[in-house]
């Protein structure tokens, strides 16, 4: 279940959702209804995630550009943390 990152709860509302190019994941805006926190999710199939596992040479590139991708999400993220203190 996901929880608010900020109070924990999990009375969470489901924001909008992004498409980006060439991902294999939903990106989805979400508010935490107790404190009002705002943060994003990532949605995955399972499907997709074993896909790019199993697929041999070709889908380990697949999988280390999504972990890159995830890795610059995760670095604004953290950015935005530090400009907030
Ligand atoms: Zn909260």
């Amino acid at each position: 279940m996901i929880q608010c990152p900020k109070c924990g709860s999990n009375s969470i509302a489901y924001g909008q959702t992004r498409d980006r190019p060439n991902a294999s994941y939903v990106w989805r805006s979400r508010t935490c209804k107790e404190c009002g926190k705002t943060f994003s999710t990532r949605e995955y199939t399972l499907e997709e995630i074993a896909k790019l596992i199993d697929e041999g040479k070709e889908s380990v590139v697949d999988l280390r550009n999504q972990c890159d991708d995830l890795l610059a999400d995760l670095t604004e993220l953290i950015t935005q943390y530090k400009s907030i203190k």
